[in-house]
Order: structure tokens, then sequence, then C-alpha cells
């Protein structure tokens, strides 16, 4: 584990340690809502997604979804947490117009899901973060306020939806660390398929607490940066929250604990409301609603189908194929990459095929903006390609010609290898006369070379452009070094 003053940042009465504890609201991938048949389709039309439960109309009851509730069990078992068989639903009351019901249905009391933990690695440092519990929750509505200048719309399709919020504890102490804790929140939800991870839509949004303290100190009075919706802005808003709390308290002030929001185009959080308490809402059980309860054989059930997940995934990949941890990290971190990569490796060597797929294919998605779903080069081509490496037809460097035919123009490697006649020369005759020819013409080079050996990778070059490329590097190496008597 990193030295903890790895992240301490200087103010000036001394260094500072900055805490952090996360909110994370992710939709739960279900068709239909929490309480309600309505769809959760993205994009419909305004309020076409709206049953009489979701607009709140009187004497409509609440029925639990049953498949939410295994996504959120399947969740919990993926961070490590406790399954609680017997959870509650209560109301939170506030009043907002795209809120109809006049409060939100979550889980105060008992939630469905109690401790976990998870591990999070920073350059190379492993960590473990607890996670304080994971709870059930409507979605509210959108208000809309910029279609018409005199009138504000309600948007009712999202109301209702169920979200998951996963409350972290304050164990995180720099800006890496908390994006390094989302990014793997992320990938786990996506390889459970419980939440689709999209941030972008709002399908997944964090509420970022921060506080600061001289190392050793009490927990100090936090900020909460509602809705942070990107890593890269979690992590700015962060340092940002962070900086200006030292200010403050270096300024002989003391910080309020309160509601912020984070500004990126204005790189600055600003105050949106004093910090409300659970006794604000008003919470209590909610009266339609009978406890949650289901016995263990059902979370067994849900065990035994769930797919291997990232991190054990990394450790296969490890110990099968002999990737290093950097390697087998990068690849799990998106289960379509990983699957990828599965493929391409299936009964070729793990780390020839890593590289590839790491350095090459996902090196050129990324300069294109593309997703592995969308390469131009399929895992079947790739694969193809690495074995006429393997199988010395090719050289590596003539590999990445072919890899770049393929990407542009498609068609087999093997094919294309054929047409192009870029296979690799080994015949010793035809790297001879090759070799002689550049011998011959360059008498001065020669001399030079016999005084000093290293000269003799120029020769090296020589042959290898003559032959564009195709000659098998190590026999022209022995080649040059017999005809040179070196
Ligand atoms: P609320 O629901 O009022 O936001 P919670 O008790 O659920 O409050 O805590 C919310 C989050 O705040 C948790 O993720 C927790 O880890 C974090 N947190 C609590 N105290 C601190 C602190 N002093 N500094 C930073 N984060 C904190
Ligand atoms: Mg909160």
């Amino acid at each position: 584990m990193a030295a903890a003053t790895d992240n301490l940042i200087a103010g000036a009465t001394g260094d500072w340690e900055i805490v952090i504890g996360l909110e994370v609201h992710a939709q739960v991938n279900s068709k239909a809502k929490l309480f309600s048949g309505a769809s959760t389709e993205f994009g419909g039309a305004p309020n076409s997604h709206v049953s009489l439960v979701d607009a709140a109309m009187p004497g409509m009851l609440p029925v639990i979804n049953r498949e939410c509730v295994a996504q959120a069990v399947r969740t919990g078992l993926g961070l490590n947490a406790q399954i609680n068989l017997r959870s509650t639903f209560d109301r939170k009351n506030y009043f907002y117009p795209d809120l109809p019901q006049g409060y939100q249905i979550s889980q105060l009391y008992h939630p469905i899901v109690g401790e976990g933990e998870i591990e999070i690695d920073v350059d190379g440092d492993a960590k473990s973060i607890g996670i304080e519990r994971l709870h059930l929750e409507q979605d509210a509505g959108k208000s809309i306020h910029d279609m018409h200048p005199d009138y504000s719309y309600v948007d009712l399709n999202r109301s209702g939806v169920a979200l998951m919020e996963i409350v972290s504890k304050p164990d995180m102490r720099s800006a890496k660390e908390a994006q390094a804790y989302v990014t793997k929140v992320r990938t786990i939800l996506r390889y459970l398929d419980t939440c689709d991870g999209d941030m972008e839509k709002g399908n997944m949004r964090a509420d970022v607490n921060v506080s600061v303290r001289k190392p050793g100190d009490e927990l100090g009075t936090r900020c909460e940066i509602k809705n942070v919706n990107s890593i890269r802005f979690i992590g700015q808003a962060i340092e940002i929250e962070a900086r200006r709390q030292i200010d403050i308290i270096e300024d002989g002030g003391k910080i309020d604990q309160e509601t912020r929001l984070y500004d990126p185009r204005a790189g600055e959080t600003r105050s949106m409301r004093s910090k409300e308490e659970a006794h604000d809402y008003r919470y209590f059980p909610d009266p339609d609603l009978l406890p949650l309860e289901f016995d263990q054989a059902y979370v067994d059930d849900l065990k035994t189908g769930l797919p291997e997940l990232p991190d054990e995934k990394r450790a296969r990949f490890m110990a099968d194929m002999g990737l290093s941890v950097y390697d087998a990290s990068v690849l799990v971190v998106d289960k379509d990459n990983a699957d990828y990569f599965e493929a391409v490796a299936a009964g070729r060597d793990g780390k020839m095929s890593a590289n590839w797929v790491i350095n090459e294919l996902f090196g050129r998605l990324n300069k294109e903006g593309l997703e592995v779903e969308q390469s131009p080069v399929s895992a079947a081509q790739l694969g193809e390609l690495i074995d006429l490496i393997s199988s010395d037809t090719i050289s590596g460097k003539i590999a990445k010609d072919v890899f770049e035919i393929v990407w542009s123009e498609g068609g087999a490697p093997a094919a294309i290898v054929e047409e192009r006649g870029l296979k690799q020369v080994t015949d010793t005759g035809a790297i001879e006369a090759a070799v002689d020819e550049v011998v011959a013409a360059n008498p001065d080079q020669v001399k030079k070379a016999i005084d000093n050996p290293k000269l003799a990778g120029w020769f090296v070059g020589q042959v290898m452009k003559a032959t564009g490329g195709k000659a098998n590097p190590q026999a022209v190496q022995a080649i040059v070094k017999a005809k040179l008597g070196l």
C-alpha cells in the first residue's frame, strides 16, 4: 500500500489529508419500474412511460418488482456485502413538481444490502474501500425549464424507475482513489448486468462527500457535491473542493456542512443549500408496502448464477495465461475488452495476444474513438495474424503493416500475406545474395565494420530495406557477421 503521505496536500499551516465518501446512484437494469409495470426505456416521448402509480393517482398502490430485487441482491453479492433477508421501505417526504407523490420511496432504516468492500488499484497499489450499504429507491421525474420562456414542463418517464444507492465509507484519501473506486463499481455493475453504468445518460451519478483534516485528527466537517456525472469531473470537484476548505480553515474560518454543486466551466463548487438532515424529510415506514423478505436459498441461487467478476478474471488471466498484473488489469476493466482478448488468446500465447490486443488494437481504437464492438479487426482476424508471426511466416514488423491493411480494407491476414508477397524470407540463398550486394556496393563501410563490429547493424538495416522488411532479421544478422568475418 502507498505510504499515507503520498496523498497529503501542502497548506500554509502544514500538510492536509482529504477524506472522501461517495454515494453512487445506479439505475437498475430492468424492463419495468420499481413499483409499476411501466417501461423504463430511454428516450420515449415525454410522459409516454407513465402508469397511474408513477403519476401518483389517488388510491394507486405500489407493487414491488421482483427483478429489481434480484438485481439489488446480485449487486450486493458483487460488492462482497451482507445481504439482508428482511428490509423495509420508507417515505422520504419533500415537495418538488417532478415528484407527484410528494415523497420518494426509499430504504432508510433497513436497507436490502449492508456492509461490504471492494478492492481498488491506484498506481499499482491495492486498497480496500468499505461499502456502508446499498438501498433501493425510486427516481423522480424531470422538470424542463428551457422549452418555453413562460412555462416549465414535467416529464414523468423516469418517475418510479428503480435506483440503487451505493454508499461507501469515508475511506478514500485522494481524487485518484475516488476515481478508481467509481470505475471499479461501474465495472462490477456492468459485469453483473445490473446497471449499464452510462454516466453521460445519467444512468449512474455520484454525490461526492469531501472533508479535510490534519493527518491523525478526527474527521472534519464534510460538504456534499451533488450529482457529479463523469469520472473526470469527480476528480476535479474533489481537488477544487478540498483546496477551498483548506483555504477557509487556514484563514481562521470553519466549514459549514452544506450541499454544493460542481460547475466544470467555472472550475468551482458553489453552495446549493445548507445540508438537510434525515429528520427534515420526516422519514417514516411506507404503510403501503410490507417488509421485503426472502430466504437464504434465494440468495444462494442468485449467487450461483453470478458471472465471473473482474477480480476473479484478472487472477485467472495472470495464473493461466502468464499475464502481468498491469496487462490483466487493463484487459478486465471492460468486459467486452476481456471477451475480445479471450477470443484472440484461445489456443495462442497469452502474453503475445495481450501485447497485440492492448498495444495495437486498443491503441488504434482509442485513436479513432471506437469501442471494441466497433473494431474493424475481429478477434478471429487478429488471431490469424498472430499465428502468422508464431509460425515465422511474417515478421512482427510486417505484421503491423498487415494489421493496418486488415483495419482499413478488411480481408484474411493469411490471404493478404500470400497475395502481396509479404512472406518472410528465410531462404538463406536469397538473403546471402542480398548481403553480397550490399557488401560489394559499400567497401568503405566494410572496412569500418571490421574495425568496429558494432557497425554490422548498419548492414543488417540495409539488407532489411533491400528486402522490403521481409527477410528474417536473425538470419540476416548471422549471414552479415559471417560475410564480414566478425
Ligand atoms: P447523507 O445521507 O446525509 O448524505 P450518510 O451518512 O449516508 O449521509 O453519508 C454520506 C456519505 O458521506 C458516505 O459516503 C460517507 O462515507 C461520507 N462521509 C461521512 N462523513 C464524512 C466526512 N467527514 N468526510 C467525507 N465524507 C464523509
Ligand atoms: Mg447523501
